[in-house]
This record gives C-alpha cells, structure tokens and sequence, in this order.
C-alpha cells in the first residue's frame, strides 16, 4: 500500500489522480465524502493494494459502497484509523484485566471474612473446656477451612500472575505503538507531532530556568525538480538522505524532526543562535558535499542543498512565535538563492 499518500496528493499527478478520483466516484454513483474521497485516493494510487482490490471488487460487481464498508475498509488499512483503532483494543484489554483483577479480590477478600470466622468461632469454642471428640471436631473444620483458603489463594495468585503477564505485554505493545505514533515512518526521525510535544516541553524549561532556546528549520532545496526529474521513490531517497545527515556529528540538536515533507525542525536547548547557525552550516556542507546516486540505476542525481532558518526564543515568545520566526529566516535563505542559513535573530533585527 502507498505509505506516502500525503507526498502523492502534493506530486506532480496530484490534480489528475483527484479527477480521476471523483470521476471514479460519481460514474459509481459513490458519494464524495471525505472518507470514500480517501479511499479511493489510495485505490486509484495502487489498484492491487488491500484498499484499491476491496474497492474495484466492490464496483465490478455493481454492488453500492456504504458508508459502514467504508469505515471497515478505513479502520482496518488506513494507518492513522489503524492506530486509533490498535490503542483502543489495547485499551479495552487493559479494562477487561483490571476487571478480572478487581473481581479476583473481591472474592478473595469475602474468603478472608470467612476464614476470619471460622477461626474466631473455633477459639471461641476452644476457650471453653474441650472434649477431644469436640476438640477433633473443631480442628478438622479448621482444617478444612484452611485447605479451602489455601486453594483459593493459589487460584487468586495464578490469576494475578497472569494478569500481570497479560499487562506486561499491553504495556510494551502500547509503548510501540505510542513509538510509531512519534516517528515518521519514511526517516525513522521524531515526526512533527513529537517535535511540537518536545518543543512544548522545551519551552516550559527555558521558560521557568531562563536559559536559552533555539529552533532551526531545515527544507531541502529545488527539491520538486528531484520529484518530476526522478520520480517520487527517488524523492524518498534523497529525503531519507538529509534525514540521516541531520543524526551525524557535524550537528548536535538535542532533537531532530521531519517537519513535513521535506522539511526538518530541530530543537538546541541551551545554545544560542550564532552556534546555531554555526552548526546548521556544517550540517549543509555535510549534506552537500557529496553527489548521490540514484539506487535503482546509479545515475548520477548531483548534488543537494537545503537551506536553514534559526531563531532563538525572546521574551514575549510562544513556542508557535518562535517556529514562526526561524520559518520567515528559512525563507529569507530561500530568497537569498538558497544552500544558506540565516540567523533570524540577526536578519530581522537588522
Ligand atoms: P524550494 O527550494 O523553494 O524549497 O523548492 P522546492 O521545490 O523544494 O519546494 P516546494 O515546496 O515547491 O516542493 C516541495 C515538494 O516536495 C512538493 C511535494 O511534491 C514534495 N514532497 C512532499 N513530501 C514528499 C514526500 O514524502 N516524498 C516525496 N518524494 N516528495 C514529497
Ligand atoms: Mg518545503
Ligand atoms: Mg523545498
């Protein structure tokens, strides 16, 4: 299945695949909602992919596609339905268990308090002069109490254990999941939900300690010629390129994000935005020093130059002010004819 609808729906086929999409619909007498509008974006972009067979099936056979197929087809291909959908299930698990659990001690505690009496009636008895036939009598009652408690108490840790089993591994299952929540699945970077989360969390401690911040945007450059020169796989390769550039040596973000398509975001806490710009700049001759090969053919896909924007948080700033300046600073490098940083800080104030 296309994993990259969103650069599909932005590429150079993106207008005809939308025609054809709705052209598709209504000559199905489908209608365009925002869902069946999705789904058939990813059937027309891969035909033979989960969603694309479901679809054509459906329309070959001149059956209608309703709105509860629809949401079926969405919760179970569509990736971000998919998760949605993978955390609710983990989420009941984790209440059916709790359930079970809480039911488990509730029993065991009624057969507490009937152990409890059993023993209070039997050192009632036993505190008045005994018979040993009495005797015997109360010692097997409690005898037999005892084995019921102890068999009970075995019942209830086996269930805990498995209980507790169960949780370990909804607890790792649902860490995965909130993993691949985070992470942009074409670079394996933090993804622009997890850098806003970080970038949030930040600014709170420059906030409170008032110690510096700085943010840099990265965006690759002319990079749509690399799409409609090469193809959209290629694009792919040359993003998953800067991405791997942007973990190396040359450049110590304490976090680095794909921002969007091939855009990147990185967050310096504690350094300011001159060492910033400094480090950004030995990041872009890193990236563009060498000359890439395309992987499918090794023809020679020249060079790549990003350009970069950074601003430092001042008084006064939000988290979306500050991005929003290291933003104008990318596009003045863009404006300036590109492979360059500028210090926002620096350029604006000037
Ligand atoms: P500039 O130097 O001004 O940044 O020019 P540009 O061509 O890089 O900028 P523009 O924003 O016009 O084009 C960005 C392109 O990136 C458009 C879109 O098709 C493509 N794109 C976005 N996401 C992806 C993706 O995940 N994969 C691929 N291959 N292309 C993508
Ligand atoms: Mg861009
Ligand atoms: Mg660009």
């Amino acid at each position: 299945m296309t994993d990259h609808i969103d650069s599909l729906v932005r590429g150079r086929d993106a207008f005809r695949i939308a025609r054809l999409a709705l052209a598709q619909m209504e000559e199905s007498q489908v209608w365009p909602t925002p869902l069946n509008f999705e789904l058939w974006l990813y059937a027309i972009s891969d035909p033979e992919g989960p969603i694309g067979r479901e679809i054509y099936r459906l329309v070959n056979s001149g059956q209608p596609l309703t709105d509860a197929f629809a949401e079926e087809l969405a919760v179970e291909h569509l990736p971000r339905l998919r998760l949605t959908e993978e955390i609710r299930d983990a989420g009941d698990q984790l209440t059916r268990q709790l359930a079970a659990i809480s039911s488990a001690i509730s029993v065991a505690q009624i057969s507490t308090n009937e152990y409890g009496r059993a023993l209070e009636g039997a050192s009632r008895e036993l505190a008045q002069p005994t018979e040993p036939q009495q005797l015997r009598r109360v010692i097997e009652t409690l005898s037999i109490s005892t084995r019921r408690i102890q068999k009970e108490n075995a019942t209830l840790e086996t269930r805990l254990a498995s209980s507790a089993e169960e949780i370990k591994r909804l607890r790792t299952h649902l860490e995965q999941v909130r993993r691949d929540a985070m992470t942009d699945a074409l670079t394996n970077l933090a993804n622009r939900k997890a850098f806003d989360d970080e970038l949030n969390r930040a600014f709170e401690v420059a906030h409170t300690t008032g110690k510096v911040l700085s943010v840099g945007i990265l965006d690759i450059d002319h990079f749509k010629r690399f799409n409609d020169t090469w193809g959209h796989q290629t694009g792919d390769q040359v993003i998953r390129y800067v991405a791997s550039l942007l973990g190396k040596a040359s450049v110590h973000p304490r976090f680095a994000a794909r921002y969007g398509g091939e855009e990147f975001a990185v967050l310096f806490p504690n350094e300011d935005a001159r060492t910033v710009t400094a480090a950004l700049d030995a990041l872009r001759d890193d990236i563009s020093c060498r000359s890439l090969k395309r992987r499918s053919t090794a023809e020679d896909l020249g060079v790549v130059t990003v350009s970069a924007g950074v601003a430092t948080l001042r008084a006064g700033d939000t988290p979306q002010t500050l991005m929003e300046r290291a933003d104008k600073a990318l596009y003045q490098s863009k404006n300036a004819g590109r492979n360059r940083t500028t210090n926002g800080e620096t350029s604006l104030a000037a």
